[in-house]
């Protein structure tokens, strides 16, 4: 996610950390290279110029300069702006309490809005405990539709979807459907078009006429450059929408015109999308994304996603064991099972401070099957302490395994070495790096 403007500014950061002391002219000098980087990276201008005025100013205070970490501040400095730009705080969506609350997704064709409907109607079963009816408006690609039908069958949600009828139809049959079948939030998924067009915005206007939306969210693929700002601006200008999903959150590119897009319309980004599964799905955090953006990593996200998949009581143990230094092979293999059930660990892996971006991390199911299998043809007491394991308990756990006693001996020092890691990085002294993961996998 936004990889290679992280790597610039994190860079450039890095680079005034090195200077030490800090005077006006270096300021300037740095904060020209953030303004290089983020133009580079495709931040709207506008955006541009508003952060790196606001930068300079506060950065040139005594604040800054005569404090006695400059580099720290400095780098606070560009967080907080960086923060601001892209809406401050989270922002949360507007669901009544009771009665149905209604949600129109619109964009352009191909931006990711029939994946994000189901993912919304996910988001809204399981944080406000409405359930969701999909509705199939875009009535003129019969494979859009079938998509919606698929996806959301998959995912246990219901859609409503009529022949022969207009969008504005369709959408108030769908309404009183809903409210006929005591369902709490209708999400219509409406027809894009290749580009900004006269006719799909009266159609949306007609709909939402309907509708009456609490919500009117656009969603916009992270991956297009600029025009995608103009784009946004056209949707907010004749429909007025009251926030922005932003898609495709996972590719490489450049994806800083989807960061202007919020402080361009003045309309919030409430969620991100991170992938095509239905679970690769975020509420908008400024302060995290900034965090990740800045290489600070983005622990609260982690520990979220990690608690959301992981029972918290197991967790906080695991972090106190971690902290006194009892992390066993029991817990590894807990953590191997955990991590498999949380979808795909590069993702995860993505928002660890210090991770390399471009690790390139495949994580191969069967190197954690067979290291389970390895951890399984242990004794609990082998499991609770490693160092006991000689010779000859590794070849008995190797045959028992079905592995090889260079496996079993390559598990056990990857689980040394990410013992040692861990032991570093909860004193917050030194940073995660690729090797661990790698070691976790049960690779070199
Ligand atoms: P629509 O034409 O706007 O309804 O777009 P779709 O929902 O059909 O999405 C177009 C393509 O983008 C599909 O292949 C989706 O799987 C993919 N897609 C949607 N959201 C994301 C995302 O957040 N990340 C990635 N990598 N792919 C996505």
């Amino acid at each position: 996610m936004l990889n290679s403007l992280s790597d610039r500014l994190s860079e450039v950061l890095k680079k005034i950390k090195g200077w030490g002391s800090l005077t006006e002219k270096n300021i300037r000098d740095g904060l020209r290279e953030i303004k290089l980087a983020l133009l580079e990276a495709d931040v709207n201008y506008k955006v541009v110029k508003e952060f790196i005025d606001g930068a300079t100013k506060e950065a040139m205070g005594e604040k800054v300069i005569k404090s006695l970490t400059p580099a720290q501040q400095f780098t606070k400095v560009v967080h907080d702006y960086l923060v601001k730009i892209l809406g401050e705080k989270a922002h949360d969506m507007n669901i009544k309490t009771g009665g149905i609350s209604n949600i129109m997704l619109v964009g352009l064709q191909g931006s990711g809005k029939t994946t994000t409907a189901v993912k919304l109607a996910k988001f809204v079963l399981e944080n406000f405990n409405k359930k969701p009816l999909l509705v199939a408006a875009d009535i003129y690609r019969p494979a859009a539709i079938k998509q919606l039908v698929s996806l959301a069958g998959k995912n246990g949600f219901e859609v409503f979807k009529e022949d022969g009828k207009k969008p504005e139809q369709i959408t108030g049959d769908a309404y009183k459907y809903a409210k006929d079948h005591g369902y709490g939030a209708i999400i219509v998924d409406t027809a894009g078009r290749l580009e900004l067009d006269e006719d799909m915005m009266e159609e949306l206007k007609r709909i939402k006429k309907v509708l009456k939306p609490d919500e009117i969210l656009l969603v916009a693929d992270a991956a297009t450059g600029q025009a995608a700002v103009s784009v946004a601006e056209g949707f907010n200008r004749e429909l007025g929408i009251t926030g922005i999903i932003l898609s495709r959150m996972d590719s490489d590119a450049r994806g800083g015109a989807a960061l202007s897009m919020s402080y361009i319309t003045g309309k919030y980004i409430k969620f991100i999308g991170t992938g095509e599964k239905i679970e690769d799905f975020e509420k908008f955090y400024p302060d995290r994304i900034a965090d990740r953006i800045l290489n600070m990593g983005d622990v609260v996200s982690l520990v979220e996603k990690v608690q959301k998949e992981y029972d918290i009581e197991k967790a906080k143990k695991l972090e106190k064991k971690i902290k006194k230094d009892n992390f066993d092979l029991n817990d590894f293999l807990d953590q191997i099972k955990q991590l498999k059930k949380m979808g795909p660990l590069e993702n995860i892996l993505e928002m660890i401070p210090g991770m390399p971006k471009k690790l390139n991390l495949k994580v191969d199911e069967r190197d954690l099957k067979r290291t389970e299998a390895i951890i399984n043809s242990m004794t609990p007491e082998e499991r609770a302490h490693y160092k006991i394991i000689n010779g000859s308990r590794r070849k008995r756990i190797a045959l028992g395994s079905g592995t090889t006693v260079f496996e079993v001996n390559r598990l056990l020092n990857n689980f040394q070495q990410m013992k040692k890691m861990m032991k570093k990085f909860s004193k917050n002294k030194g940073r995660m790096s690729g090797d661990m993961f790698s070691s976790l996998m049960g690779r070199n």
